[in-house]
């Protein structure tokens, strides 16, 4: 039932069906649906000129920015391959992922231009076009030098001179003629996407994503969201393009629906609520954090939040206050969904109505089967209620990693079913509650203890506003062990809060030790990374078996 087309002809349609509408809002610069397929056109053009052929990989490092819509819809128009990357990677993680790919052009933004000229000779790149997001609009310009990076010096540099032997992206549009009509369209089983996982439990690892599985979760999430009004909804894109959520939910998503998307480079609360005066938000794709502050901002300084009638919540979980929160500020809904990389991401969400039930992640999406099984053995069902892994089938499913066949099979069992890694609950009414990674499983004394209750167990002790709970490794197996950061004038102590947290948990499972942390370290788009919570407190003083 997904049409057989491909992303590029959901953005043709758009452009016919709603071409002077706005596609992009960039601080208050719009470009239209008619002006983004011209643009698209010409990039197209402008890359074939450089030698990108369909099956290519063309990388791409940008913030969310209207190039950045640009490139992705022209390299998807050649049948080539788009590759996204966290624009504030280090050239180290830069150079894992461009050797891993092999792609020979590189788009970036002019701040990584340098480190990539610099990492280039170790990796197939041999073209690197730069994309001058800080000339254009002096504003932004002040705003994008607060951004962190990884060398302030070399920063600097960027902002005045072009890395040497770079080719300018406004440039080679400038010269380039749309491309030829006929010049062959990539079809619907085509690869689109190589999208990275969020790395949360190790290496990212490249999700094979083709227009199908792409295209299938855009018109999943037209099937889900109600009374949509195409051509007049307004989606704002705070979460990153370059993340698997944002790229669909927000991009091939708006799109597809002649919605006007807002694209802010990074997560500004005052740059939000601006924009907020100029094209109210109407659906807010997000994660918990966004939510929270964006809410809590408004509540404060009085602004009206009103237009936005629905959020969808995805990534990790929502906690219930902030859901209350925020359908309390705005008066519409927010709704929990569910997703992974391998899902294109999406593939369980609430029902964006009364019926939705906070502290789950909701239904199967449409077309989407779900089963809870044992994870020794995929074939076993479980009793509804009880918790097991989640597996799940679909037309957004991919069909592997990059070049990794046996990571690939590991998830992927022969008859179209991913494996998701996730322990969940599915209840008789198919609503589904996400318990922890089956990775993060913390086993002690012999029993399972899952960080996420602990965390949550913490959370509850007053002073606490954060934790993460991790096994260190003794004699006989694992502790439990949580680092914990404290809300600002608690002085809570670390033995006070292990005794609090009794009250909530079974003794197997309160931690034998707290410490407090200023900050936990979290990933790309905000999720507490247990992994290098546990190395940091192994290396410290008293970690791991030391203190036994
Ligand atoms: P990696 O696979 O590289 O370790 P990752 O799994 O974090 O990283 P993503 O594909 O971005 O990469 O995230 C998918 C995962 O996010 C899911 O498998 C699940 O663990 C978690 N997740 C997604 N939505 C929710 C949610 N609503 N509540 C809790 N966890 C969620
Ligand atoms: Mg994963």
């Amino acid at each position: 039932e997904v049409p057989n087309q491909s992303l590029v002809d959901l953005l043709d349609e758009s452009s016919r069906r709603f071409g002077p509408r706005p596609a992009l809002d960039f601080f208050g610069a719009t470009t239209s649906y008619a002006e983004l397929q011209t643009a698209v056109a010409r990039a197209a053009e402008a890359l074939r000129r450089l030698g990108v052929q369909a099956g290519d990989r063309v990388a791409l490092v940008l913030p969310n920015c209207p190039q950045h819509v640009v490139a992705f819809y022209a390299v998807l128009r050649l049948g080539a391959i788009v590759v996204e990357h966290n624009p504030l990677y280090t050239p180290q993680e830069l150079q894992h992922q461009l050797a891993d790919h092999g792609a020979e052009v590189a788009v970036v933004w002019d701040k990584a231009a340098r480190v990539l000229q610099q990492i280039a000779a170790d990796t197939s790149v041999r073209t690197v076009v730069s994309v001058d997001m800080t000339t254009a609009l002096p504003r932004l310009k002040r705003w994008l030098l607060r951004v962190p990076m990884p060398s302030a010096r070399r920063t600097r540099t960027a902002m005045t001179a072009p890395a040497p032997g770079t080719l300018q992206w406004e440039k080679l549009l400038a010269a380039a003629e749309p491309i030829d009509p006929t010049y062959p369209r990539p079809s619907s089983e085509d690869v689109a996407v190589l999208q990275y996982t969020g790395g949360t439990t190790g290496t990212p690892k490249g999700a094979i994503l083709s227009h199908r599985n792409l295209l299938a979760n855009a018109i999943q999430g037209r099937a889900w969201v109600p009374g949509l009004r195409a051509g007049e909804e307004t989606i704002y894109a705070i979460l990153p393009i370059f993340h698997a959520y944002g790229l669909t939910l927000c991009l091939t998503f708006a799109i597809s629906i002649g919605a006007t998307l807002v694209l802010f480079p990074r997560f500004d609360v005052d740059q939000v609520l601006a924009a907020m005066k100029r094209r109210p938000v109407t659906f807010l794709p997000a994660v918990p954090p966004v939510y929270q502050r964006l809410a809590a901002a408004a509540k404060e300084r009085g602004v009206d939040l009103s237009s936005a009638r629905y959020g969808i919540s995805g990534a990790m979980a929502l906690p219930p206050e902030t859901a209350t929160l925020w359908e309390e500020v705005t008066g519409g809904l927010l709704a929990e969904g569910y997703g992974m990389t391998e899902a294109s991401p999406v593939a369980v969400g609430n029902p964006i109505s009364t019926a939705r039930r906070i502290g789950t992640v909701g239904l199967p999406f449409p077309s989407t089967e779900a089963r809870v099984v044992d994870p020794e053995n995929p074939d076993q069902d479980r009793e509804p209620g009880a918790s097991g892994e989640l597996l799940l089938r679909g037309p957004q499913v991919f069909s592997g990693y990059w070049r990794q066949p046996e990571e690939t099979a590991k998830v992927l069992l022969p008859d179209g079913w991913l494996r998701t890694g996730d322990i969940v609950e599915m209840d008789r009414d198919g609503f589904i509650r996400v318990v922890d990674r089956i990775k993060e499983l913390i086993i002690t004394g012999g029993f399972n203890v899952y960080p996420s209750e602990v965390e949550d167990a913490l959370r509850r002790v007053p002073g606490v506003v954060d934790a993460a709970a991790v096994g260190l490794p003794t004699a006989g197996g694992e502790e439990v062990v949580a680092a914990v950061v404290l809300a600002e004038g608690a002085d809570t102590s670390e033995s006070a809060i292990r005794e609090a947290s009794r009250q909530h948990l079974a003794a197997y499972k309160v931690p034998r030790r707290v410490v407090v942390v200023d900050e936990l370290p979290r990933s790309q788009i905000g999720k507490v990374l247990r992994r290098q919570v546990r190395e940091s407190l192994l290396s410290q003083p008293g970690g791991g078996q030391q203190n036994q």
